[in-house]
């Protein structure tokens, strides 16, 4: 799977610490949280480097805020418990792929 990048991306503002993977597409509040999802050792120049799942950033209790991003929690409890109840309903969905 490749993710194009986008011109132009509206989620990605200049002067932001936003950013996006350009493996998996997914975007991220701060640039720390990208690093952070990018997971494996060094060995075989990177080839063992891949990102987290989503499922994978959901157990480390990090959330997708209202706008899409991704974050390492800090959410007012509002909002978390609301993004809390959706996850569990995707919880009843069988993942595709794996
Ligand atoms: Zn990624």
């Amino acid at each position: 799977m490749s993710v194009k990048p986008i011109p132009n991306d509206p989620m990605l503002r200049r002067g932001t610490d936003k950013c996006r993977c350009m493996a998996c597409g997914a975007y991220f509040r701060r640039s720390g949280t990208f690093a952070a999802h990018r997971i494996g050792n060094w060995e075989n120049d990177g080839a063992n480097r891949r990102c987290r799942t989503a499922s994978e950033m959901l157990a480390l209790e990090w959330l997708r805020d209202t706008e899409g991003y991704w974050v390492q929690g800090n959410l007012p409890a509002r909002a978390i418990g609301k993004l809390r109840a959706s996850r569990d309903r995707q919880k009843a969905v069988p993942e595709e792929g794996g």
